[in-house]
């Protein structure tokens, strides 16, 4: 069983990563940083795929190439996680992307599911669930027992900040989910919110307050 909670140290995820927090930073600027750090950490996710080898004719010369041999699905968690599955799909074009909308009940803080658009059977290999903030965990618990429930056998979980809480949550439920992500912070307030973190996601991308 793979356990991991990658916390990627890299210099140019962690300059990025003030960025975002940084209050001042308008919602345009915020949306490319989110797509530059989704990619930095989704290029560490991906260091494992599988590979098949083939030919391929360079104009001088026959040499040995490499193609990705998994079927990859993106799972953004509505609606924070969309900027981050747009940015890895330019990586990887030929994923598939499977939105999930979770939100969370005002009263008794459970996730709730309001927009699921699974194919009936899973066609993929490997799943990248995505979501910038891994906060109370809730939503990303009922996400991967989603898509567990579904058939699906291998996930990662890729976010930007999380709490203690929320990685916690995430193990003790999923252990074989490996988690990658760019901080872990101090705490959650008395709102969920994570301290320090950045504020919310959906609204510092999507310019809504
Ligand atoms: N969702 C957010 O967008 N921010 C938080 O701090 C916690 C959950």
């Amino acid at each position: 069983m793979n356990e991991v909670v990658q916390v990627s140290r890299h210099p140019l995820l962690l300059h990025r990563l003030a960025l975002l927090r940084n209050r001042d930073t308008a919602p345009r600027a915020f949306r490319q940083v989110v797509r530059e750090m989704a990619q930095m950490l989704f290029f560490e996710a991906s260091a494992d795929l599988r590979l098949a080898e083939g030919k391929v004719q360079t104009p001088l010369a026959e040499c040995v190439g490499h193609q990705l041999a998994e079927g990859l699905g993106l799972i953004p968690i509505l609606r924070a996680g969309l900027g981050m599955a747009e940015a890895i799909l330019d990586m990887v074009p030929t994923a598939q992307v499977w939105h999930l909308g979770l939100y969370r009940d005002h009263q008794t803080l459970k996730p709730i599911t309001y927009y699921n658009k699974l194919p009936p059977q899973p066609n993929i290999d490997l799943a990248f669930v995505m979501d910038p903030m891994l906060a109370t965990g809730g939503s990303a618990v009922a996400a991967v027992d989603i898509l567990k429930g579904w058939g699906l056998k291998r996930m990662k979980f890729l976010g930007l900040i999380a709490a203690p809480e929320g990685v916690a949550a995430l193990r003790g439920a999923h252990p074989d989910v490996p988690i990658y992500l760019a901080a872990i912070d101090s705490h959650l307030n008395e709102h969920k919110y994570i301290v320090p973190g950045l504020g919310d996601a959906g609204d510092r991308q999507f310019g809504t307050h």
